[in-house]
């Protein structure tokens, strides 16, 4: 196994690999960048088949996360743990106080927070070990609204500027893949303003629930990426945009809360070719990051208006890479993350 040479490293500050003879704990935290800050980022509890696998996803991941901050104008930097395991057999409390052990290592460099395989109870345990915990049950919410809040808003802004919309989403027509905890909230939020939608989910209660409570046209779920609307918005799966569905999309816009939409990033290019103006995942689905910069674990009061009115600046910072990607002719992801280089690297 290499680090230096692995596929997904990229200048990253820190590897540490830690273990625990007791639980037997195998994890890795890794950190991208800290220019902006502390590298806030998920802990991950998931069977990878080997830790050549854990290791490409938390450098992966990591690196994500340094990205998103420095575009939602965050003080954090980029990080992200992985456990070795399997989160319904192998987790304990002792497990966690480990991990806990682990992230105190690097001493506030990098900061915990929930991700896959994990649980608030968790992160509790954790935090009675180490202070660099994000999300425990003293302090954590629920960051689905806040998410919904802020795609919505970045389809207002890809809305205004591809069919130059200015005055809202009266009559738009959106087709939402998902309507879980964010597609659900973000469905409201566009049919109290006026949006037209169909949806698709495998589960049919949710269906019936959208059908019921905002008048939405229900699509099979394989169809609803070639839905004949104004806006696709994915909010359930990743590599939703790959060869097979790209040239089948029937929207010009993709704008969803989903993350890791491109199946690689050479599908932005293809979407910016066939006119499809791209919303990149990581800035339109910023909410529950920019929620948690505003809580109490980092100093905040988790004021509401303060939380919208940043999560408003989704809206600008759309804007801003829509219009530089129009006049450098470049694929919106591409200079979505040359702006988040600047704005790291120059810090
Ligand atoms: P969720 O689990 O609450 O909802 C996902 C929904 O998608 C469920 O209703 C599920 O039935 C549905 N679904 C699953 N497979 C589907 C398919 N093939 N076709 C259509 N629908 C399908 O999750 P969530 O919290 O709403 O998150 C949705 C997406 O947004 C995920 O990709 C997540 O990583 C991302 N995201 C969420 C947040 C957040 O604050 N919750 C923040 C950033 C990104």
């Amino acid at each position: 196994m290499t680090v230096y040479a692995a596929p997904a490293f990229d200048e990253h500050e820190n590897v540490v690999f830690g273990f625990d003879r007791e639980t037997g704990l195998r994890a890795i935290i890794a950190i991208h960048n800290t220019n902006l800050g502390p590298a806030v980022g998920g802990c991950r509890m998931w069977p990878y088949p080997d830790e050549v696998a854990a290791l490409e996803d938390a450098l992966r991941l990591s690196r994500g996360m340094t990205y998103k901050s420095a575009l939602a104008g965050l003080p954090f930097g980029g990080g992200k743990s992985v456990i070795i395991g399997d989160a319904r057999k192998d987790k304990t409390p002792a497990l966690m106080r480990a991990m806990g052990r682990i992230v105190d290592s690097v001493a506030g460099r990098y900061v915990a927070a929930e991700d896959i395989g994990m649980t608030v109870a968790d992160m509790d345990e954790m935090a009675k070990v180490t202070k660099h915990v994000t999300g425990t049950s003293a302090t954590s919410g629920n960051p689905s609204p806040f998410t919904g809040y802020g795609v919505f808003q970045g389809i207002r802004a890809a809305v205004a500027h591809k069919l130059g919309h200015n005055d809202g989403l009266a009559d738009v027509q959106v087709a939402i893949q998902g309507l879980g905890a964010v597609g659900f909230d973000l469905a409201r939020r566009l049919h109290d303003a006026g949006a037209r939608l169909h949806v698709a989910d495998i589960n049919g209660e949710a269906i019936a629930r959208a059908v019921d409570a905002f008048g939405a046209v229900p699509v099979d779920t394989h169809d609803i990426h070639a839905a004949d609307v104004d806006v696709f918005a994915p909010c359930a799966l990743g590599a939703v945009i790959n060869d097979r569905s790209v040239g089948e999309l029937g929207a010009k816009i993709v704008a969803g809360s989903a993350n890791n939409q491109l199946a690689e990033d050479r599908h932005g290019a293809e979407l910016a070719a066939r006119g499809i103006l791209y919303a990149p995942d990581y800035v339109i689905n910023a909410g529950g990051i920019i929620e948690i910069a505003h809580g109490a674990d980092f100093g905040g009061t988790h004021d509401e208006a303060t939380i919208f009115a940043h999560l408003d600046r989704i809206h600008d910072t759309l804007l801003e890479i829509f219009e530089r990607a129009d006049a450098e002719g470049a694929a919106t992801n591409f200079v979505a993350d040359q702006m988040a280089e600047e704005r790291f690297r120059a810090a």
